[in-house]
C-alpha cells in the first residue's frame, strides 16, 4: 500500500496484530472447514459458513483496557478478526461509528449512525474483511451483484487491494452508486431485473471468468465485518447490550453478524447472556423475512415482483434466511413492514428533529419503531438503537422538494 507511513498503516504493521481464526464451520450442518483456502458456502450442504475463533486465546489480550487505548476502528477487534498478517489489511476507516441519542425521538433512542463510514453506508465495513481476507488468499478478481452500496464499498475498496472488481447492478439503482463504481475503476453492468437477476449472472459467469463471488453470505467475511456493529455496541452501551436493536433488514449480514458477536463477547467473559430483542425491518414491497417470520416458517420462501426504493431493502431472497429467522425469534424479537410514505416521513422526521439525513433504509427503522411504541411492543422506558445504515445523500432523488425562487 502507498500510505504505509499513515499512524493508520503503522499500527496495521503492530507485531501485537494477531488474529485467532482457526476454522471455518458450516452454520447448517456443523461440518468444519480449512480457513485459509478460498470458500464459499459450505461445499457438503451449500449453507452459510461462519469463521471460528479460539476464544480462550482471544480473551488473554483482547481485554476491555486494551481494546479503548487502541487506534479507533473496527480492526482494532483484530484477534476476533479473519486477517492474520496486519499488511493485509484494506481500510479506508470504516467502523467505530457514533451512537447518537435522539431525545427529540424519545429518551432513550439512541441511532448508531453508518452513514459516516467509507462510501457512505456500512457496507464499507463487510466489504473491508472481505476484501482484506481475499487479499490475504491472493484473490485478484472479484464480482458482486449489488443493490448499490455494496458495489460502492466493492469498487472502492478493490481499488485500494489493487484487485479488479466487477460489478452488477439492477439498472434502477440509485445513479450515485453506479457512479460511484465507475470512478473507482470497476468494470459495472447494469441488468434489467433485480438483484437476485444480477446473482445469477454472477453466480454463472465466475467459475469461468476466475472471478471471486462476494455476494453478502455467500462468503464467510462480509459477516466478519458486520459483526463489529455489535461488537461497538457492546462497548457503547458499557460493556451491556441496549434492550431492543431495530434493523432494517436486506441480505441480514447485521443481524446474523451482530448476533455472531455477542456469542463471541460472551464466551469471552467480556459480556452477559442479555440480548436485544432483534427488530427485523423491510419495506411492504419487499418483505420476505416478515412473512415467513408472521406464517412461523424457517425459511423464506422468495418475494415476487420486489419493488421499494429503499435499495439496500430490495432483497428478495436471503441465503442466511433461516439464520435471520433463528436470531430474530431466539431474541424474543419481531418483524415488521413498513410503507414508502411511511420511510418517507420518517425521514423528514430523523433529519428535521435530530439533524440526522438518513438512508431511506435507516428511515425505516424510525417508521417501524413508531408503529411498535404504539402497539406497545416497545416501551419509551427501554432503550433502543435503530441503525441509520447509510447517509441520505446517497439518495438524491428520494426527497422531493418544491422551493419558490424568487428574483433578486
Ligand atoms: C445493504 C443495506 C441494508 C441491508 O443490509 P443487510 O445487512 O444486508 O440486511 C440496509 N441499509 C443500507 C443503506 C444498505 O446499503
Ligand atoms: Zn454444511
Amino acid at each position: 500500500m502507498s500510505d504505509d507511513t499513515t499512524p493508520a498503516a503503522k499500527s496495521r504493521r503492530n507485531p501485537s496484530h494477531v488474529s485467532h481464526l482457526t476454522h471455518l464451520e458450516c452454520t447448517a450442518c456443523k461440518k468444519r472447514h480449512d480457513a485459509d483456502r478460498v470458500m464459499r458456502l459450505c461445499p457438503d450442504c451449500g449453507k452459510v459458513l461462519f469463521a471460528r475463533y479460539d476464544l480462550e486465546k482471544a480473551r488473554l489480550t483482547m481485554t476491555k483496557e486494551a481494546l479503548a487505548l487502541r487506534p479507533r476502528g473496527m480492526w482494532r477487534w483484530h484477534e476476533i478478526m479473519p486477517v492474520r498478517g496486519p499488511h493485509h489489511i484494506v481500510s479506508l476507516g470504516e467502523g467505530d461509528t457514533p451512537l447518537l441519542p435522539a431525545p427529540k425521538l424519545g429518551d432513550n433512542i439512541y441511532i448508531k449512525e453508518e452513514g459516516l463510514c467509507p462510501t457512505g453506508s456500512f457496507k464499507a465495513r463487510g466489504i473491508s474483511a472481505a476484501i482484506s481476507r481475499a487479499h490475504e488468499l491472493g484473490v485478484e478478481v472479484v464480482a458482486i451483484p449489488s443493490a448499490g452500496n455494496a458495489a460502492s464499498a466493492l469498487a472502492a475498496y478493490g481499488a485500494r487491494a489493487g484487485m479488479r472488481v466487477h460489478a452488477f447492478m439492477p439498472v434502477d439503482t440509485p445513479l450515485l452508486n453506479q457512479k460511484e463504481c465507475v470512478v473507482y475503476g470497476a468494470h459495472v453492468t447494469l441488468v434489467r431485473g433485480l438483484i437476485s437477476d444480477c446473482a445469477g449472472i454472477v453466480r454463472k459467469r465466475a467459475d469461468a471468468e476466475g472471478w471471486f463471488d462476494v455476494s453478502t453470505l455467500k462468503e464467510p467475511y462480509r459477516a466478519e465485518g458486520k459483526k463489529t456493529m455489535g461488537l461497538e455496541l457492546a462497548e457503547q452501551f458499557g460493556w451491556s447490550l441496549p434492550d431492543v436493536v431495530v434493523y432494517p433488514t436486506g441480505g441480514g449480514t447485521g443481524i446474523v453478524g451482530m448476533w455472531k458477536a455477542w456469542d463471541e463477547l460472551e464466551a469471552m467473559g467480556l459480556i452477559g447472556s442479555k440480548r436485544p430483542r432483534m427488530i427485523s425491518v423491510q419495506a411492504e414491497g419487499c418483505a420476505p423475512i416478515v412473512r415467513a417470520f408472521e406464517q412461523n416458517l424457517d425459511h423464506a420462501p422468495p418475494w415476487e415482483n420486489a419493488n421499494t426504493r429503499a435499495a439496500g431493502l430490495r432483497v428478495p431472497g436471503a441465503v442466511a434466511d433461516y439464520l435471520i429467522l433463528k436470531a430474530i425469534r431466539d431474541s424474543g424479537g419481531t418483524a415488521l413492514a413498513v410503507s414508502e410514505d411511511e420511510i418517507a416521513a420518517a425521514l423528514r422526521e430523523l433529519a428535521a428533529r435530530e439533524g440526522i439525513f438518513a438512508a431511506p433504509e435507516g428511515a425505516a427503522t424510525w417508521a417501524a419503531a413508531k408503529k411498535l411504541y404504539a402497539r406497545g411492543v416497545l416501551r419509551w422506558s427501554e432503550s433502543v438503537v435503530l441503525f441509520n445504515t447509510g447517509t441520505g445523500l446517497k439518495y438524491p432523488d428520494f426527497v422531493d422538494v418544491n422551493l419558490d425562487v424568487v428574483d433578486p
